[in-house]
């Protein structure tokens, strides 16, 4: 018996990082045992049609699952869904579970991903939701039937998103948001502005620097009796339906006594190793330098792709790691997509409301427009809507690090 075939991987949060490592861990040949835990009582499954194809009705579970349930057993995974993990400790190398159980490893591969953000005065109910698990797009989804009011809090891109779903499954659908427009701290506001425009024009109220203070009717009880929104002036607005779609928060609360640094998110080294040893992590819940963009000291990557590429990273590295050798370090070019009515906005590389914005194609009054996120000179992102092939071409660019003008040359020249 080899002495890999001895060692235990444990892969804490069962989601798309988590089973991407579990995947690459077998595919780059790692013959031990591989635990995979996760709170939800349900196999990993794939986020991004809860708010698009799942919620419109249009794709059953059968279609969300990230593997078929007989797809398992090549894998040789031992599978511990619904129990949550309460704590790690890296000292006896072990992780305790909520149901008072233990798991010892010989490497762990934290995954734990993020949780919606709760707003203390808009506490769920049966009209009040949020919208992160299979559990919330059940919820959800039968809720959004012709006619209804749906009032959604925050104008980011899930709320937006549902927004779009809801709109066509014939609801009466307002979004407030507290910022001038949508997306200023990610995109900027007149990119912004323009989704809002896009939204308004196919039925969607996008109500934006508003304030709001709490829901009528329901007080902070579970009841089913809320009737709408209370806006800060002592106006309300009547819902059927709410939504609070105001972000996601990394799912940490686990490691407080573990040692490891933890601030928005597990902070790592650039290997993706949360204790310079054999704790590693992948996905929504890293913090990382990503030497693409020397300008953040760190970044958090909430995206799908992400998750993917890093889960097969710390596979790599934890194999190495067990082995003896020398790991690698890991950097990407984000990249993200948001389906939204009939258009897609999609996103290579880094964007923030900070950065400067050049139109590269189309124009902002338009449906179809590319624009390029730059700082000092450096192009950082481009976010299009409709212009595929271009925002796929930025990857090099971006990469690179090259000039905006060499960019913008390059792809639209
Ligand atoms: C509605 C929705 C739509 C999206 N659409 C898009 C899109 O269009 N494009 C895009 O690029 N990205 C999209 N995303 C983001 C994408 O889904 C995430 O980036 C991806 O799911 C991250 O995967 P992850 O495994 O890192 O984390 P997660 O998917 O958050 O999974 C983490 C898992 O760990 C579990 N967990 C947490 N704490 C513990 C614990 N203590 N013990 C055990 N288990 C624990 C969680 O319950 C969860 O199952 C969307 C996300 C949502 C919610």
């Amino acid at each position: 018996m080899s002495a890999a075939s001895t060692r235990h991987v444990v892969v804490v949060g069962a989601s798309l990082a988590g089973l991407r490592t579990c995947e690459a861990l077998r595919q780059q040949g790692f013959t031990g045992a591989v635990t995979l835990v996760g709170d939800e009582p349900d196999a990993p499954y794939n986020r991004p049609p809860l708010s698009k194809k799942f919620l419109a009705g249009a794709w059953g579970e059968e279609r969300v699952v990230l593997r078929r349930a007989d797809d398992y057993a090549p894998l040789d995974i031992t599978q511990k869904y619904g129990v949550a993990a309460a704590g790690l400790d890296t000292g006896r190398k072990v992780v305790r579970l909520a149901d008072s159980g233990e798991i010892g490893y010989d490497a762990v591969v934290i995954a734990t991903g993020c949780a919606a953000r709760t707003l203390p005065t808009f506490p769920l109910g049966p009209r009040v939701h949020h919208l992160r698990t299979l559990a919330d797009a059940r919820r959800l989804a039968p809720m959004l039937v012709d006619g209804a009011k749906v009032v959604i809090l925050g104008a980011g891109f899930i709320g937006l998103e549902v927004a779009a779903t809801a709109v066509e499954k014939g609801c009466r659908v307002t979004v407030l948001e507290g910022q001038p427009a949508p997306l200023v701290r990610s995109i900027g506001a007149s990119l912004g502005s323009r989704i809002a425009e896009m939204h308004r024009t196919r039925g969607v109220d996008v109500r934006c620097g508003v304030s709001v203070k709490g829901l009528v009717g329901g007080g902070t009880s579970l009841a089913g009796d809320v009737t709408g929104v209370e806006f800060a002036d002592g106006s309300t607005l009547d819902a059927d339906v709410v939504l609070v779609g105001v972000g996601a928060v990394p799912n940490v609360q686990w490691l407080a006594n573990s040692g490891l640094t933890v601030q928005d998110g597990v902070v790592c080294n650039e290997d993706l190793q949360a204790d310079g040893d054999v704790v590693f992590a992948a996905g929504d819940v890293v913090r990382w330098p990503n030497s693409v963009f020397p300008e953040e000291p760190t970044m958090r990557v909430e995206h799908w792709t992400n998750a993917t590429e890093q889960g097969v990273a710390v596979a790599r590295n934890v194999i190495a790691r067990l082995g003896g050798q020398p790991l690698t370090a890991f950097s990407t070019v984000p990249f993200f997509w948001s389906d939204q009515f009939d258009f897609r906005v999609q996103l290579m590389g880094r964007a923030s409301g900070d950065d400067d914005t050049t139109v590269i194609e189309g124009t902002l009054d338009s449906d179809v427009f590319a624009v390029a996120f730059s700082r000092g000179g450096t192009i950082r992102g481009v976010l299009g809507v409709g212009t595929p092939k271009l925002v796929i071409g930025a990857k090099q660019f971006v990469a690179r690090r090259a000039t905006l003008d060499e960019t913008v040359a390059g792809l639209v020249g």
